[in-house]
């Protein structure tokens, strides 16, 4: 299994004794090293780093991917949401999308519902 690196980027400076690595006179600490990060897509090992990655970057990356210029308005078109209806047992849990603004519901698989490419929303 391949590690990934925390892209955090002042994960090396917060001294616990996990980031603490090497031969023992050479420690270093060290950017945390892991299979998986809960944070930021997979690529953080904590909010902390997450939010120095945005604190250095952010405004570089929304200037790179595209600033908004104009507020979005929620149409008919763009209203899609996903949802599951809680109240039925796990086994039979129901999958749909629901138009907040027409209040219109489809059902959904749970592949569908699971795949955040999967829209209805079309603007
Ligand atoms: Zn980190």
């Amino acid at each position: 299994m391949s590690l990934k690196l925390c892209q955090g980027t002042s994960c090396h400076t917060y001294n616990t004794k996990d980031r603490l690595k090497g031969t023992k006179e050479n420690k270093t600490f060290q950017t945390r090293r892991r299979s998986s990060f809960y944070y930021g897509n997979g690529n953080f090992c904590s909010l902390n780093c997450q939010n120095d990655w945005f604190n250095d970057f952010g405004t570089k990356a929304i200037d790179h991917f595209g600033r908004l210029t104009e507020p979005k308005h929620l149409t008919e078109e763009n209203a899609w949401s996903k949802r599951i209806n809680w109240s039925t047992d796990y086994q039979n849990r129901q999958y749909f999308y629901r138009n907040e603004i027409t209040k219109e519901q489809r059902p959904l698989t749970k592949e569908q519902y699971e795949d955040r490419n999967y829209t209805l929303n079309t603007i």
